[in-house]
């Protein structure tokens, strides 16, 4: 099985202890957010039953109600996405791509994974990225800034 076998690799190409240490991480995470969906989800169920029984009084605030379980789903559906990036990142450490960085290939400090699970470049990467963004913007202002005063003199 082609699967077994990258996940072999994945354990043999990177340290032992860090390849719990990441799974660790991913997977508490995946608890987090899983123990969090099902609470929303009996709320919203909970709540439902009660409005059902109050009947008229609650047909006035109805539309109130609703923007609460729309507001409610678009967080359970956010939820649902960052549980399908954990499992495509525990897919990923299976395949020992998870936790290098995509830049230089450096591993990705654990610290950096614990607090940005789904980091994919190391620090100094990501730092220079952002000062290379950075610089892109003010040139772009600097450009925007020129050409409107050239407007002006004309
Ligand atoms: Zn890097």
């Amino acid at each position: 099985m082609g699967g077994q076998k990258a996940a072999k690799d994945a354990k043999d190409n990177m340290k032992r202890g860090r390849y719990d240490e990441l799974k660790g991480i991913l997977e508490e995470r995946r608890r987090e957010i899983m123990s969090e969906v099902q609470g929303r989800m009996r709320d919203v169920r909970t709540e439902g039953a009660g409005s059902a029984v109050q009947g008229v009084l609650d047909a006035a605030e109805s539309s109130e109600l609703d923007i609460q379980d729309e507001i409610e789903f678009a967080l359970i559906q956010m939820k649902a996405e960052t549980l399908s990036k954990i499992d495509e990142a525990l897919r990923r450490l299976e395949e020992a791509t998870y936790g290098y960085c995509f830049e230089c290939g450096e591993e990705i400090s654990e610290r950096r994974l614990r607090a940005l699970p789904f980091a994919v470049r190391c620090k100094d990467c990501e730092e220079a990225r952002e000062v290379k963004q950075q610089r892109d913007r003010l040139m772009a202002q600097r450009r925007g800034a020129a050409s409107l005063f050239i407007d002006m003199q004309g």
